[in-house]
């Protein structure tokens, strides 16, 4: 945790905010002391359902945790009413070996399957509480977002985070971390301020990635990628699912074979789906892409431009950064690191 400089971590996620300051102190003062912030009272108008947060947030504290790496605690709970009982599940964050992390709103939500079955995780989980000692205002990454949709009734999925410093609760809904891909702006191929020719060829480009890429488990929205560098150079990808189920994203798997060659700045991405289609873009890719546009960002570069092409000359256009409100990057944790990581690994062409 030597890295963490204090005046970053209101800026974490609030999944990752949980250090165990005076753990043991708080934990007796809370029970009963929390209380909801103003803006967060009207989402939570039901007392009962107030009730149940605050005994998710009393709970939480104990969630056991395997932050090895990173050392950030991220301890969440719920709290379900099942055939008029309530019971609290918990979850924890645990990573290992190359960083990598089992996220907390993935473990709680799991634990709420294995101990009460699927239709009880996407019918009775009203809300995520996160237990810390600030509120953050960043939210889950995106491969957890992906998660709560796929799993839960996200839409009226409420996020909790319990501060644990003053006992202040801010909630929000988990549909604000939502952006659909039929609300980036559609734009015109003239509109997209690439150099003459760039976005044809980006287009054909990703289409022709589409044709490859692995599909034995894939039955539907298979997609290609394809981004253009400010070397210049193009670099695409096509998804690749396998038997352990660890797909691999287009956008993460240019982004990586950019990286490799220490091409770090793009321009501009192309996503193409089915013709006729517009592409789906998981969260988890635009995380990927996220954290390469903070790359862009910390040389003063603009933000990586998200296109995607139903395949019949027709645009929509946003940024990761729009894509995936209160997100998360490197930046935010290691903001020296990535400075100096980028001033050392980056090859100007
Ligand atoms: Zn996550």
């Amino acid at each position: 945790m030597s890295w963490l400089r204090r005046d970053v971590l209101l800026s974490l996620p609030l999944s990752v905010l949980a250090f165990p300051l005076e753990s043991a102190k708080l934990h007796a003062e809370s029970s009963g002391a929390w209380r909801l912030t103003e803006d967060s009272e009207p989402l939570v108008p039901d007392a009962k359902l107030r009730r149940q947060i605050f005994r998710a947030l009393d709970a939480a504290q104990d969630a056991g945790t395997g932050a090895t790496i990173s050392h950030f605690k991220v301890r969440a709970a719920t709290v379900l009413e099942i055939a008029g009982q309530e019971q609290v599940v918990l979850g924890g964050n645990t990573e290992y070996d190359l960083p990598e992390a089992i996220h907390g709103e993935t473990s709680l939500l799991n634990h709420v399957t294995a101990d009460y079955g699927a239709e009880v995780t996407r019918h009775a989980v009203r809300f995520i509480a996160f237990y810390g000692d600030h509120s953050g205002g960043a939210g889950s990454c995106g491969d957890c977002r992906d998660f709560q949709m796929a799993s839960t009734d996200w839409e009226h999925l409420l996020i909790v985070s319990g501060q644990s410093l003053d006992h202040t609760v801010k909630v929000t809904r988990f549909s604000d971390q939502i952006v659909g891909e039929r609300s980036f702006p559609e734009v015109k191929a003239e509109e997209i301020a690439l150099a003459p020719g760039a976005l044809e060829k980006l287009v054909k480009s990703a289409q022709e990635a589409r044709l490859g890429g692995v599909t034995l488990f894939t039955t539907f929205r298979h997609t290609g990628a394809a981004g253009l560098a400010y070397s210049e150079k193009i670099y695409r990808a096509a998804g690749c699912d396998d038997a352990a189920f660890h797909y691999r994203y287009p956008i993460g798997g240019l982004l990586q074979q950019a990286q490799t060659e220490r091409d770090y700045f793009l321009r501009a991405i192309v996503v193409s789906g089915e013709q006729g289609q517009w592409p789906v873009i998981n969260y988890r890719d635009r995380q990927y892409g996220y954290e390469a546009s903070s790359f862009n960002h910390e040389v003063g570069l603009p933000p990586v431009k998200l296109i995607l092409t139903n395949g019949q000359g027709q645009y929509r256009m946003t940024t990761f950064e729009a894509s995936l409100p209160r997100a998360f990057s490197t930046v935010n944790f290691r903001p020296e690191a990535v400075k100096e990581f980028l001033q050392t690994h980056r090859v100007d062409r």
